[in-house]
């Protein structure tokens, strides 16, 4: 077939779109992008090159599959909409230079919260080689795809995720802000965070009512050193639960003992009157050791 304007050029979409008499499901958290600066800005940020192996989160009706395809990726992709496989398997290119998109491209309809990587995509990747992930995250579950990503055993290089951009200014603020908090800490504590993209909501159809940015992860060279990662995050969240108070205040619920929770703070080197949004990653650590785990 001669070449075809990309699917995710606003025209193509709407060609889709009425073709196969798409509505896009709200609850599955469906945003389509129809904005092909935005989908090659996603590319780029991921960095894709010939041969990479890419996992895609919720390939929609395609766009962005495309494209990693055309950059010459090879991609797993996870779907929870039944209706989509067909449209994918009519509308992305059947050729990629002289391969068959059968031996780039395989679809999995599977929620991506319940993914086995090594048994779902089973000898399609080499597990030895680095995976990237590259997704246009369904926004009503950003978080716990992010946790479950970091967390699996996959060995990944890269997650580039498109999300809401107030959850991606959480996730890369520092401390002293507004936006640092529970949500920061747990993913600093895990990977790097770079802020690659920001994209208006009139990219994407429907329009939801809040812009986005793509975010890049990367795995941290040099791991913290957390013995006890459940304590440690509910250390954060409790000094966290009443952010405009101070460290001294906030404790109280971890140490009920006046002198107890003075000798903490004192033996962490800071001011009684600090706020937690003033505390590094590092000296949350230490207040988390500090702390006996069966408080
Ligand atoms: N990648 C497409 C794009 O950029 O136009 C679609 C992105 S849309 C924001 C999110 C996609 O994730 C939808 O296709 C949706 O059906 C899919 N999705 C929603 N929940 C999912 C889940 N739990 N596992 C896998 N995919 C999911």
């Amino acid at each position: 077939m001669a070449n075809r304007i990309p699917i995710g050029s606003a025209v193509r979409t709407e060609a889709i779109v009425n073709r196969y008499f798409v509505k896009a499901k709200k609850n599955l958290g469906q945003n389509f992008l129809i904005d092909q600066n935005a989908i090659l800005g996603i590319v780029e940020a991921a960095d894709i090159h010939e041969g990479d192996q890419v996992i895609e989160i919720g390939p929609g009706i395609g766009s962005l599959t495309e494209q990693l395809l055309l950059a010459g990726a090879k991609v797993f992709a996870y779907e929870v909409d039944r209706d989509l496989p067909e449209i994918l398997a009519n509308e992305l290119p059947a050729k990629i230079g002289d391969a068959d998109l059968d031996s780039r491209f395989k679809l999995l309809l599977k929620d991506v919260l319940k993914a086995n990587f090594k048994e779902d995509i089973g000898n399609f990747f080499n597990f030895s080689e680095p995976i990237k992930v590259v997704a246009n995250l369904p926004y009503y579950i950003t978080t716990p795809i992010i946790f479950s990503l970091a967390d699996s055993d996959l060995n990944f290089s890269s997650l580039t995720l498109m999300m809401q951009k107030e959850v991606a200014e959480r996730l890369e603020a520092k401390p002293d802000s507004k936006d640092y908090g529970p949500l920061t800490i747990a993913v600093q504590t895990r990977m790097n965070v770079r802020l690659a993209l920001e994209v208006k909501h009139d990219s994407f159809m429907p329009r939801p009512k809040v812009d986005s940015s793509v975010v890049v992860l990367t795995p941290l060279k040099e791991k913290y050193n957390i013995p006890d990662y459940k304590h440690f995050n509910r250390v954060v969240k409790l000094c966290f639960s009443q952010r405009r108070k101070t460290l001294n205040n906030n404790l109280k619920a971890l140490i009920s003992d006046k002198d107890e929770r003075e000798k903490v703070i004192s033996e962490l080197g800071v001011d009684p009157r600090v706020r937690p949004e003033n505390l590094t990653i590092e000296q949350f650590i230490k207040l988390a050791k500090l702390i006996p785990t069966k408080n």
